[in-house]
């Protein structure tokens, strides 16, 4: 008996020629991830995506955690293959499917005969296995209408199938079939989120991350390459460009009010990380701000920094409560690296009474008592960029 893995995906984008590419960005996804497990071939057949290991070194329960991590994939079976006889198929039934009947009270079987040289027909497959179920896990019992679980027999060309529910997939549709952009990535619980919320979307991910060492730590910067590394699971690699604000800061501190720190900071922010969207071929920004959260996420004051963006900004956290987001942020793994207590470049000189209504105009005023241009100029010829690869 051999174990596979059939993805099912899902169906609204399948319609007309987005189809082939969606299937081959996808195939391509797991054929990529897939490597780090071992060897497999990667086919499709119909709506599925089939995942055969080649031979007995490739692990199976690492390949099936990761496909449940990849966009596209919206439900993910593990499959017995055995012989097209009917005593491997129940040999098969007894053996391979208990584990995944645990807790259910109630099931079916649903036989299909694709080969048609069968001896038995579907019906009298479902219940010959139906029995061999039953003959292992007694309590079970027959439900055809709403059983909790559902076994699968599948007579192939080349083989029997028998698999017993689905698990959940990531859903989503796959990475790149969106466009690239840019997260802005701080090592805050919001920011992570945003950028896995995205790339759900078919958002390929790049990302950037502003520091202020001295006043900023090494530790800190760990963190950030922590969370990029956490949503590469999901994301696939991320390019990580780290930017320094130490100088712009300094000279923030020296030239204007205190109350307009963050804000000026903010435009800075945004257009240091315009500039390297162009630079690097990605057609919007992702933050993950979220309306009211802080002093300046609100409308005023996001209005004042969105104008430096030339390229859509996206915020999928902006309706989301906290409560909400952290919920995201544990399912996927990046809270608790996210509440580590390292200092952000935002909080290291945060203003008393950060303005919470601010003007163009008043904005404006205090940005032109620094040469704004040349500032985001040095700080992006200062710019590093590394390569985050997904964590395994
Ligand atoms: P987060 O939890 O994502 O840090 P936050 O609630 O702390 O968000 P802010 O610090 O105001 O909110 O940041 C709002 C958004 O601006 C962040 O979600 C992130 O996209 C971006 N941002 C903030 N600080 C940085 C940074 N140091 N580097 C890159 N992006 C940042
Ligand atoms: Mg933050």
């Amino acid at each position: 008996m051999k174990e596979i893995l059939l993805c099912k995906y899902g169906e609204i984008i399948l319609k007309g020629a987005n189809r082939r590419y969606f299937e081959d960005m996808l195939c391509k996804t797991i054929r990529f991830r897939g490597k780090h497990f071992g060897k497999f071939t990667v086919t499709r057949s119909q709506s599925t995506i089939v995942i055969e290991p080649r031979d007995d070194a490739a692990d199976m329960d690492g390949m099936f955690e990761t496909t449940l991590k990849i966009f596209g994939i919206v439900g993910v079976s593990r499959c017995a293959v055995c012989e097209k006889d009917m005593d491997a198929i129940r040999r098969t039934a007894r053996e391979y499917l208990p584990p995944f009947l645990g807790g259910k009270r109630t099931f079916k079987v649903e036989a299909k005969r694709s080969d048609k040289r069968f001896p038995l027909t579907s019906p009298e497959i479902a219940r010959e296995i139906g029995g061999e179920v039953l003959s292992v896990v007694p309590r079970l019992k027959v439900d055809v209408r709403e059983p909790e679980v559902t076994v699968n027999v599948e007579i192939r060309e080349f083989g029997a199938y028998l698999h017993a529910g689905q698990f959940k997939g990531a859903g989503g549709i796959p990475v790149g079939t969106s466009g690239k952009a840019l997260l802005l990535l701080s090592g805050g619980i919001d920011s992570p989120v945003a950028g896995y919320m995205m790339a759900k979307r078919g958002v390929q991910l790049e990302a950037v991350h502003f520091e202020s060492f001295p006043y900023t730590s090494e530790r800190a910067r760990e963190k950030v390459f922590e969370l990029a590394g956490q949503v590469a699971q999901y994301a696939g690699s991320v390019n990580l460009h780290v930017v320094s604000l130490t100088h712009i800061q300094e000279e923030l501190v020296k030239n204007c009010e205190e109350d307009y720190f963050t804000l000026i900071l903010r435009r800075y922010m945004m257009a240091i990380a315009d500039r390297i969207a162009a630079e690097s071929g990605c057609g919007a920004l992702i933050t993950g701000e979220s309306l009211g959260q802080v002093a300046s996420q609100t409308m005023p004051a996001i209005g004042v920094v969105d104008p430096l963006a030339s390229v859509p900004v996206f915020r999928p956290c902006i309706g989301l409560d906290k409560e909400e987001i952290i919920q995201i942020a544990r399912r996927i793994g990046t809270f608790e690296t996210s509440i580590q207590p390292y200092e952000d470049c935002c909080t290291v000189f945060t203003p008393r009474h950060p303005k919470t209504k601010p003007t163009v105009e008043g904005v404006l005023e205090q940005q032109n008592r620094l040469p704004f241009e040349a500032l985001v100029e040095e700080a992006i010829a200062g710019k590093t960029v590394e390569r985050v690869r997904t964590e395994f």
